[in-house]
């Protein structure tokens, strides 16, 4: 049997009616703006609104809350259509926020904000990362001192994700002094028009130029202090732990749908190129290369769909999900690579596919917490 026919276990008939109707609008709403995305380094503001009348956004949250009722599953296969159409949207971060929410929220809260973010009029961004805290969470500056009914907030964000639009941040701040993690809350900002808070410019990214990232400033920032998720200070790092999971299993099923991309484009590629008289999927080297391409998306992809089935059953442990998140992402840059090779000097034309991909794929390994991080997690478990 193929590697291409095989089916995810988690799949069924109501999911692939759920996959065709996303690859559908993705193709027909997002596909034809993506030059100018990439040029205006973001999405347009208003694929939101129409994202969220397809039920595309927070497919996994109760309906009770406007979500779309299902599951993880659900989100996978969203996540799977953007990364195979090479869109770059940031709905799975609008996912995460609103896992955050729906974990840590009171009945109001959920009420007020999940809502209007499966609608898309809430734009979700989680802001961990500071210019000088990425990786060493407990080092962020960034600082909420209560005054009266208020937190006050102070500090700067770095690399956020859906950071121009978002109007709804999950902010990671200090609450408490010293660094240790019960220092660290979670607290919810509304940004319209919120006196003190700015973006900054997008940055300059070498790949995801359609993604809308950009840093964050706050100056005095006044949040009512019922946006604190989880009724108590100081439970910030203990959220992040319990969330981290849903995040780095997210950028595992993008790794494999985007590795899955690459054999699939470059395998059209090779049968239809020539050189020195034949068609480059005649060479035995090429056949080889692509062979092993191959072997290691399905590697992944059965690693992921055991890690997704785990997850759906509430069974996946925090360590399974860094080797999924390391082991995946190197394995989609090393797919992708040799799949650049085997396009020659087309590979590195921006206007190809598999050069984007290359490009887009190499902060995999990055985000989510390094692949150096998610070694020491695994390692500290042995
Ligand atoms: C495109 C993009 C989007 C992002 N989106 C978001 C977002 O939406 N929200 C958000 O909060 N953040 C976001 N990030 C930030 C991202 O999560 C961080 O960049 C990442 O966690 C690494 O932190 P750092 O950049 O400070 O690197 P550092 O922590 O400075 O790490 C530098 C190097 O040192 C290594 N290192 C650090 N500590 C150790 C250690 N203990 N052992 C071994 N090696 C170590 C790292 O693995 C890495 O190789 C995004 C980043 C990018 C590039």
């Amino acid at each position: 049997m193929s590697s291409f026919a095989y089916q995810s276990p988690w799949m069924n008939d109501a999911l692939q009616l759920w996959r065709s109707q996303v690859a559908k609008f993705v193709q027909r709403e997002f596909v034809p703006q993506q030059q100018r995305w990439r040029q205006q380094q973001r999405p347009d503001r208003s694929a939101w609104a129409l994202a969220g009348a397809t039920g595309m956004l927070l497919p996994d949250i109760a309906a009770e809350y406007g979500g779309g009722g299902g599951t993880f599953a659900h989100e996978c296969v969203v996540q799977e259509e953007l990364a195979r159409a090479g869109v770059h949207f940031g709905s799975n971060i609008q996912s995460i926020v609103a896992h955050y929410i729906a974990a840590y929220g009171n009945e109001a809260q959920k009420h007020t904000w999940l809502p209007r973010m499966a609608r898309g009029e809430l734009i979700g961004a989680i802001a961990i990362t500071e210019p000088d805290a990425g990786s060493d969470i407990k080092g962020m500056r960034i600082s909420a001192r209560r005054d009266d009914g208020n937190y006050v907030i102070n500090g700067t964000k770095t690399f956020i994700t859906n950071g121009c639009h978002a109007n709804l941040l999950c902010v990671a701040v200090k609450t408490g002094a010293g660094a240790g993690p019960k220092s660290i809350s979670l607290i919810i900002v509304e940004t319209g028009d919120l006196p003190g808070y700015r973006t900054g410019s997008s940055l300059d990214k070498i790949g995801m130029h359609g993604q809308d990232t950009c840093e964050l400033f706050f100056d005095e920032v006044r949040v009512p202090a019922e946006n604190l998720l989880g009724g108590a200070e100081g439970c910030g790092f203990a959220q992040m732990l319990e969330q981290l999971p849903y995040e780095r299993l997210g950028v595992g099923v993008v790794a494999v749908a985007t590795a899955e991309q690459a054999v699939a484009i470059t395998t059209r590629y090779v049968k239809e190129r020539s050189a020195f008289g034949e068609h480059l999927i005649d060479f035995q080297n090429t056949r080889f290369r692509l062979a092993e391409c191959a072997t290691e998306a399905h590697i992944g992809r059965v690693f992921l769909d055991d890690c997704i089935e785990r997850f759906i059953a509430r069974r996946l442990d925090d360590v399974t999900t860094a080797m999924v998140k390391y082991w995946l992402t190197d394995c989609q840059c090393r797919i992708v690579d040799k799949c650049v090779q085997l396009h020659g000097g087309y590979g590195y034309m921006a206007e190809y596919p598999i050069a984007r991909m290359w490009a887009d794929s190499r902060v995999q390994r990055i985000y989510a917490g390094t692949n150096e991080i998610m070694k020491e997690l695994i390692a500290w478990s042995m």
